[in-house]
């Protein structure tokens, strides 16, 4: 094998192959089919990536294709949510299209299907129906009203279009073999009467057609080559094959699109269904479909993630043939080595003790300049006020602490981040002993890049902090995983909402540098020794809200090691 082959998902390769066996590389056309129920999760980013990813490497369209045929769930919000995600995901669509505008043709094609004797209506309860469909291991039985003559079932099936029959009283069948090994061939429903307002089509329609007799018609029309679809859909493949035969036989259009599948994006720590996503919305155990701690694209950008780390994420990950769960640290490592290369570095204090420096002499103030980032170029910096009085993280300060706590402690130094180096010298206490106040001495030469002896003086902790008159009130809102097990929709017994963390958001009232305060929504920094953090879109004139995207600490990198 070549080493371009090699580096080649197999999906890469079936292409390959087929292009090799004639197929002409302008024919290569491909679809993301969302179906507009919900909001897009990390999950669908694994079919975006991938088929767009495939356009991209191929130069080949790319259509967006809504798969709107259940009108009980489905919503224009929905549609305008999954458009706003894909184009943050950086893609660009050829066309926009939905399944609903071949509603039309997929009726009249199934009305030769009838004329052919390849379709009759059934009218037996549904329970019926299972019983006859058989095992996987036991052939099915034929329905009574499999033998309909075609005039009856054009009848029924005009009445059915019609509204005159009732919703669940009749369907439409394809009539291919009971006895099938694929359960899938024996018989499935084509059409279903459903009584209900339709997004695009609205009352036009009170049948709607299955997935099955949608997709892959859906596919020819729009000569789409390679369908690419999650493995539950392995077992839909022969009768995805038997519907296009049976239109490609009668339509001039000259491409068989083909399905291929790849295994579900499963994420640890996490839920993914729609189903389940939408439960955790309507029962308000989460703000909305963005909220930071959902999987949704839109919760991880609100989160504070970024268009590449999710692509390099569905990247790394891979595609797999067979089912996996990929370790949520995965994707936090992603966005923490975006965010290393890409954030700004301030300063912010999460937990805050007041720190008096008592020989900083009372009415002074300075404007400290500071890069924001000090190991790259092109990141510019800011001034960062200092005064006699500033807060540090509370766990920064001991008032006796061992050789490695390399943080404040009495009668030792630390420097302060682009300031100075200071020592403490006593602490003060309330009633119940908590340290309220830490008096320090500063070294007035030390000022970290003045260039003087005692600037090049080495200590061996450097804290952050801010100025206690400068500062700004900041809220912080720090999210730990909404599920405390790796698994919470893997328990036969156990419902997924029974592993809700109970811990997953703290909410912290925190001061922040001065310069922060012009930062906009979506703005991402490190706020230094702490983690990343991006301005929340609650964020308003006299309110800032800052989300915590992920902290510095690394559990991936860590189990590379
Ligand atoms: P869910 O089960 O979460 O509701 P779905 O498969 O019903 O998902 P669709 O809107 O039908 O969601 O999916 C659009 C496309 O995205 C389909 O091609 C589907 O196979 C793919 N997709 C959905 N979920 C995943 C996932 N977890 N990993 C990879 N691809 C996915
Ligand atoms: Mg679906």
């Amino acid at each position: 094998m070549s080493e371009e082959k090699k580096s080649l998902n197999f999906i890469e390769q079936i292409i390959e192959e087929d292009l090799a066996n004639g197929l002409s590389k302008d024919k290569l056309r491909f679809r993301f089919p969302p179906e507009p129920n919900g909001y897009l999760h990390i999950g669908h980013a694994a079919s975006i990536c991938l088929n767009f990813g495939l356009g991209l490497r191929y130069n080949a369209p790319v259509n967006l294709r809504f798969d709107d045929t259940n009108p009980a769930k489905e919503e224009q919000e929905y549609v305008d949510a999954i458009k706003q995600d894909i184009e943050w995901l950086g893609f660009k669509w050829d066309k926009e299209l939905y399944s609903s505008d071949y509603f039309q043709q997929l009726f009249d094609w199934t009305i030769t299907l009838i004329k052919e004797g390849k379709a009759y209506v059934d009218n037996q309860s549904s329970e019926q129906m299972a019983i006859q469909k058989g095992t996987p291991t036991e052939p099915g039985t034929e329905s009574p009203n499999r033998n309909r003559s075609v005039e009856e079932n054009l009848e029924l099936f005009f009445k059915m279009k019609n509204g005159e029959l009732a919703e669940g009283s009749h369907v439409l069948r394809a009539k291919i073999d009971m006895k099938h090994t694929n359960m899938h061939m024996r018989d499935p429903i084509m059409y279903r009467i459903l009584k209900k307002h339709h997004h695009r089509t609205g009352d036009d329609w009170c049948i709607y057609p299955m997935y099955d007799w949608t997709h892959g018609e859906s596919d020819y029309l729009e000569q789409i080559s390679h369908s690419i679809c999650t493995l539950e859909f392995k077992s839909h493949r022969d009768l995805y094959d038997w519907y296009v035969d049976q239109v490609f036989n009668a339509s001039k259009l000259p491409l068989r699109p083909k399905q291929r599948e790849f295994a579900r994006r499963n994420l640890s720590y996490t839920v993914m269904s729609k189903r389940k996503l939408l439960q955790l919305v309507e029962e308000k155990i989460v703000s909305g479909w963005d909220d930071p701690r959902m999987p949704t694209i839109s919760g991880l950008r609100r989160r504070g993630y970024t268009p590449n780390s999710i692509r390099k994420f569905s990247d790394t990950a891979g595609i797999s043939k067979r089912d996996n769960v990929t370790d949520v640290a995965l994707l936090e490592h992603c966005i923490k080595d975006d965010l290393n290369k890409t954030a700004p570095r301030v300063m912010a204090v999460l937990d805050p003790v007041k720190v008096i420096i008592t020989n900083y002499p009372e009415d002074k103030e300075e404007f400290l300049d500071a890069n924001y980032n000090d190991y790259e170029e092109g990141f510019g910096s800011r001034a960062v006020p200092f005064s006699r009085e500033i807060y540090i993280e509370k766990e920064d300060f001991r008032e006796e602490a061992n050789k490695k706590f390399f943080r404040l402690k009495l009668g030792k130094e630390v420097r302060l981040k682009n300031a100075y180096i200071i020592k403490a010298e006593n602490c003060v206490k309330d009633a119940n002993g908590i340290i309220t106040e830490i008096h320090c001495t500063y070294d007035e030469d030390s000022l970290s890049g003045s260039g003087t002896e005692a600037s090049k003086r080495k200590v061996k902790g450097t804290l952050h902090w801010v100025s206690v008159k400068h500062a700004e009130k900041a809220e912080v809102r720090v999210y730990d995983r909404l599920f405390t097990d790796e698994a919470p929709d893997g328990h036969k017994d156990k419902d997924f909402k029974e592993f809700i963390n109970p811990d997953s958001l703290n909410i912290i009232e925190a001061f922040v540098e001065p310069s922060l305060k012009n930062a906009k929504i979506l703005d991402r920094f490190q706020f230094q020794r702490l983690g990343y953090f991006c301005v929340d879109k609650d964020t308003t004139e006299t309110n800032l809200v800052f989300n915590r995207t992920v902290p510095l600490r690394d559990s991936w990198a860590k189990m590379g090691e």
